[in-house]
């Protein structure tokens, strides 16, 4: 067997000389760059071979050597003949570590079957085709590389241009991920408009039988309806307006309706419908409108706001409830009342004097239990005759025909003339009396007493265990008050708001008392009439002061 064994010595020589060819190669290389050189000659695996760069002029090399590609010449068994220094750069490498390298050693592997293709395509046609380069620290380079052939005086060799693809890629790459997130836009947009159309589409239909149902409700009921926009204006009749007006929608649309309103009732009409659209409060008022055959009859009318989230109101829905019918009964019935009262006033006048005239017999001794009989039909009697005038004034009033004459009223003995039948009527009460000063006011002097009487009997009637009863009289700015404190049942906020209408009783199991809701009816009637307030302050459990305020005289 052959011994390979070498000596120092030989060792020596042989790394001289390979250091001396190293140089000598560098130097060739820096000749070739620098325009020095023209020719190379490879050792190859056929002996030496010369290569010689046919346009190797300064410009080009210039050129090539600050180009931002990166540029190769390879031979044909894939050796670098030539390569710039920004192709060394890209696979980090120093210029004489690139050249006389085979060019695949700079190819990642996964790009080995690519190069392949394209250096083989390349010795014949022009071509490309993207790869990846490998440095020998891992990183990894993209480039697009572009072969051509290039004739030699040698031979042909190919020479490689490597354009870097890295920021190219960067770009394509947060491009893509832009039109992804583009894309993901876009179809979360679509998704949404579907889901809004579809509810567009369900809200319209919702809308749609919304309003036929509403139609359909309002064309049925017997009632008239409208609906009104915030400021006031009528946008909507129903058919029976138009049946009953027998006008056409753009005459009594927005304010035309008040055509059709009974004149005697316009302004009480515009001042109530004026008040509710200011305070958002429920619309209620009894008033005449005019009807095809050109007649008038009484209605019902009341309208309500509908408010958006925000409690805005959108618009009011009102309605109109023929009550002509209702009202002939009352006209009817209060007629009857006032006949009835009237006839039975006589009979009671002729029978209350018999009475006295029993009660003031001389001629013989009437024995002492006829004279309790007397008196106890005496006070009966004058019961029956307070009941009869009420029911009288109450038929009065409706027909306007409450008339009294009006004179100077001295307050302070109004007051203590009261009491004092009050105090023999009712002695089991303790009533004080807080009426000190002299109060003058206008007005007359039987019907103050008879809200008074009113306020009494009603503190006597409603009271408890409690027997106080004050009556007090006082100025308030420039008019006076007096006053009926109790402390008995009392009233709650929502019996107080209808303790002043005509025939009003409190529905009361546990307390039932006689009355037929008057009094409270003919005081307040008696106090407008005298230009004065009426009110009351309670609180269920705690007793109630009734009172009323009048102007005071002017002196
Ligand atoms: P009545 O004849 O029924 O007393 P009024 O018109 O005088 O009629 O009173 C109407 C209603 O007001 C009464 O039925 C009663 O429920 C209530 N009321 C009046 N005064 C008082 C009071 N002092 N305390 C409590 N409730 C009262």
């Amino acid at each position: 067997m052959e011994s390979f064994k070498y000596t120092y010595e030989q060792l020596l020589t042989e790394n001289n000389e390979l250091r001396f060819q190293l140089e000598e190669a560098n130097d060739t290389i820096d000749a070739i760059r620098s325009g020095q050189v023209d020719a190379l000659v490879v050792k190859g695996e056929e002996g030496h071979q010369l290569y010689t760069l046919k346009t190797a002029d300064q410009t080009y090399r210039v050129f090539i050597e600050k180009m931002n590609e990166g540029a190769v010449t390879l031979n044909r068994e894939g050796i670098i003949l030539y390569s710039n220094s920004r192709f060394a750069a890209m696979v980090n490498e120093p210029l004489e570590k690139v050249i006389g390298v085979y060019f695949d050693a700079f190819i990642a592997e996964v790009s080995a079957g690519k190069y392949k293709e394209v250096i083989r395509d390349g010795w014949n046609n022009d071509c490309k085709g993207e790869i990846l380069l490998s440095s020998q620290d891992g990183k990894l380079t993209p480039c697009l590389l572009s072969c051509t052939t290039l004739d030699l005086d040698e031979g042909t060799a190919l020479s490689l241009i490597l354009t870097d693809l890295t920021t190219q890629k960067e770009t394509e790459w947060e491009l893509k991920v832009k039109n992804d997130q583009l894309e993901e836009a876009q179809n979360i947009a679509e998704r949404l408009n579907n889901e809004l159309e579809d509810t567009v589409r369900e809200r319209t239909a919702d809308l749609l039988i919304s309003r036929e149902h509403f139609k359909l409700l309002a064309n049925n009921i017997p009632q008239m309806t409208w609906t009104n926009l915030p400021g006031g204006e009528v946008n909507f009749y129903n058919q029976r307006w138009f049946d009953y007006t027998g006008r056409r929608y753009g005459e009594t649309a927005g304010w035309g309706w008040q055509q059709i309103v009974h004149p005697d009732d316009l302004q009480k009409t515009m001042d109530v419908y004026l008040a509710s659209l200011n305070s958002g409060k429920v619309f209620e008022l009894e008033n005449r409108y005019l009807r095809w055959d050109n007649t008038y009859r009484w209605h019902l009318n009341r309208a309500e706001p509908l408010r958006d989230d925000k409690g805005e109101i959108l618009f009011w829905v009102g309605t109109a409830t023929d009550i002509e019918e209702q009202k002939k009964q009352l006209d009817l019935k209060d007629e009857f009342i006032g006949i009835a009262s009237h006839e039975l006033r006589t009979p009671l006048t002729s029978l209350k004097g018999y009475l006295q005239l029993i009660a003031i017999y001389k001629k013989e001794e009437v024995p002492l239990t006829v004279k309790q009989y007397v008196e106890k039909a005496g006070s009966a009697l004058n019961k029956l005759q307070r009941l009869v005038n009420d029911l009288l004034d109450v038929s009065k009033i409706h027909a306007g025909r409450l008339e009294y004459a009006m004179a100077e009223v001295n307050l302070r003995e109004l007051v203590a003339l009261t009491l004092e039948s009050a105090v023999h009527l009712y002695p089991e009460f303790n009533f004080i009396n807080k009426s000190e000063r002299d109060f003058f006011v206008d007005g007359n002097g039987g019907r103050l007493e008879q809200v008074l009487v009113n306020f009494i009997n009603n503190s006597v009637k409603y009271s408890t265990g409690n027997k106080k009863i004050i009556i007090a009289t006082e100025r308030i700015n420039d008019k006076v008050r007096v006053s009926v404190t109790d402390f008995g049942i009392g009233l709650s906020a929502g019996q107080i708001e209808h303790i002043f209408e005509r025939f009003y009783r409190v529905e009361d199991k546990k307390f039932m008392t006689s009355g037929l809701g008057m009094g409270l009816y003919i005081s307040a009637e008696i106090i407008n009439n005298h230009k004065g307030d009426i009110g009351v302050e309670s609180e269920l459990g705690e007793g109630a002061t009734f009172y009323f305020e009048l102007p005071l005289h002017e002196k």
